[in-house]
């Protein structure tokens, strides 16, 4: 790939459209559009993102009526002059429209090529240029939220801090080796110790799975109990509203009922199952079904038990079915007598009067703040990789520190994790991981 030659490539999706748009970069992009493209007002002065009417040449022939327009450097998307022609959004035409600009000096862009040299001249990191993939792929809403957050910086920010703690982990340890008689070695390995641990924990935390995902879409709280233990009334209690409709007849609620709500910027999603029991008709297996999936997928399972009743056998199914996960019983309307054997539950509310809903709140909100840990920044396979490989190496580092060895050692176990963490923004990153990301690109991007 040379680096300073001028570049074409369609850049909008194949097919049939209303417009297409060919886009050319370089320093010969303002050169490539004057002879492929005829302004319709005749100025020979180009000026800056304006858009020109006029009409699309390839090699003396009109091959479309469009529009054009220069991007001069650096305010444009590589930082080189950018011209984009856009014509008609047919195959032919904007093949020809390609072929005005390639027949104009340009040559033919690779895939990625653009985004590239937006990369290579300054303007984005690797993370922020892979981003724009993402943000292009990206299905849902969730999905491109958390590409335009790595595409603004975040995760080049969070990774940016790592490195400069460890360039400061760093000159620490040059300062106790270069000058022995005046900083103490074992007070400095102390704290470095100190640091290196909560360093790779936070690249650890920064890396679960489960923290982006609540971070993305909220922390999954499934309400479970059998049939009038109050499941739909603390549903209302928690939302603070009439959620789900609550009577006192056996099984009301046979659809998964759901809300959510924000603790302290934390989503919180709230299920209110149809209980747990096999059951005989048709809509009633359905809704077990879905009430099993949405203990099974839960972060965490509120498993309500009237304590005015004792044990019936179907609270005991619905104890056996949430054993497995992340659960807290709560013994429900705790206003009334209670009943005799209750089991041991972790907390004791009534939906109805509120009591107890309050604590219950102050819990959820710290078990989801727990869950989405220090707000996880990394989702993408490539950037997980080097964050783990730079907290292997931090570990490596605390074990060089605590068996006492000279701090030069643990220098290189430092080092090795600052140039881990620089392939994410591609400060360290090899031509081959740069080449890589980029083969993923399609042409004109
Ligand atoms: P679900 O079937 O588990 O969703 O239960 P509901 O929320 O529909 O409640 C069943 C019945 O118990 C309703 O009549 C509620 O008013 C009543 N109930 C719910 N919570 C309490 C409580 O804390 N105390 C009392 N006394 N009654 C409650």
């Amino acid at each position: 790939m040379m680096k300073n030659d001028t570049i074409a490539a369609i850049a909008t999706p194949p097919g049939t459209g209303g417009v297409a748009i060919v886009r050319i970069s370089g320093p010969e992009a303002e050169k490539t559009l004057r002879s492929a493209f005829r302004r319709g007002d005749k100025k020979t002065e180009w000026k800056s993102h304006e858009f020109v009417y006029g009409h699309i040449v390839r090699g003396g022939e009109t091959v479309d009526e469009g529009m054009a327009v220069l991007m001069r450097a650096p305010r444009s998307y590589t930082r080189e002059d950018v011209a984009e022609l856009h014509c008609h959004g047919g195959e032919t035409v904007t093949r020809m429209t390609l072929e005005a600009a390639l027949a104009a000096g340009a040559r033919p862009a690779q895939p990625g090529e653009f985004t590239r040299r937006a990369f290579e001249n300054g303007r984005v990191d690797l993370a922020q240029a892979e981003a724009v993939m993402r943000l292009i792929g990206a299905q849902g809403e969730a999905a491109a939220r958390q590409a335009r957050r790595q595409m603004d910086g975040a995760v080049s920010r969070g990774v940016e801090k790592a490195r400069q703690k460890l360039l400061d982990m760093l000159a620490e340890i040059a300062a106790c080796t270069d000058f022995p008689d005046e900083i103490e070695e074992a007070p400095t390995a102390a704290k470095l110790l100190d640091e290196a641990r909560t360093l790779s924990g936070a690249l650890r935390a920064a890396c679960d799975p489960r923290s982006a995902r609540v971070l993305e879409t909220g922390f999954n709280v499934v309400i479970a109990g059998r049939p009038n233990v109050g499941k739909s009334s603390l549903l209302n209690a928690l939302l603070g509203e009439e959620r789900a409709i609550v009577t006192s007849e056996a099984g009301t609620t046979r659809d998964a009922v759901r809300g959510a709500m924000e603790l302290a910027g934390v989503r919180v999603n709230l299920t209110d199952t149809a209980g747990l029991r096999e059951a005989d008709s048709e809509a009633e297996k359905i809704g077990v079904k879905r009430a099993k999936e949405a203990v099974a997928n839960a972060d965490l399972a509120l498993v309500v038990l009237d304590a005015s009743q004792p044990l019936t056998e179907e609270d005991r199914e619905t104890l056996a079915e949430t054993e497995s996960v992340n659960r807290w019983i709560l013994l429900n309307k705790t206003d009334l007598p209670a009943a005799a054997r209750l089991p041991a539950a972790d907390m004791t509310i009534s939906a109805q009067t509120g009591e107890g809903v309050e604590t219950l709140r102050e819990r959820l909100r710290e078990e989801a703040k727990k869950a989405q840990g220090g707000g996880a920044l990394l989702t993408q396979a490539r950037h997980i990789d080097a964050a783990q490989r730079a907290a292997e190496s931090l570990d490596a580092m605390c074990r060089t520190l605590e068996s006492g060895t000279p701090l030069d050692f643990a220098a290189v176990d430092a080092t090795d994790a600052l140039r881990a963490l620089g392939e994410i923004t591609g400060e360290d990153a090899a031509e081959t991981v740069v080449d890589a990301v980029f083969a993923n690109f399609c042409v004109g991007k």
